[in-house]
């Protein structure tokens, strides 16, 4: 993910960032929004601020927000993140569906999806 990007999420979600000067997003811009209402809403559910996120990445053309899930309420705001990123270009945040070229998973618009030679996943 773009550094600015990063660094905004970094800067808005501050204490859920336990290394932030190595901490990486491994995903593309296009999940960008959907990452910041997920960690808004965890934000607000996080009513003792001890959630930490360890991870954030792409798997499989979907959304991977690891953390230590303590509460139930933020398993549920996790994993509807993650259900939707699959409806999500991951690129450029357009309409999407889990495409495939090769070996490699990713979400993608029909744009973004012709642009990178992708196919439609079945
Ligand atoms: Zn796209």
């Amino acid at each position: 993910m773009d550094k600015e990007l990063e660094d905004s999420l970094v800067k808005k979600y501050n204490y859920m960032f336990d290394e932030k000067e190595t901490f990486s997003f491994s995903c593309d811009d296009g999940w960008y929004d959907l990452i910041d209402i997920a960690l808004l809403k965890i934000k607000k559910a996080d009513t003792t601020k001890e959630f930490r996120i360890l991870q954030i990445k792409e798997k499989y053309g979907m959304l991977c927000l690891y953390g230590n899930r303590e509460n139930k309420k933020i398993q549920d705001i996790v994993s509807k993140a993650e259900d939707v990123s699959l409806k999500i270009c991951e690129i450029c945040g357009k309409d999407a569906c889990l495409c495939v070229k090769g070996m490699w998973y990713k979400t993608l618009c029909q744009t973004c999806r012709e642009k990178y030679g992708y196919k439609i996943a079945s």
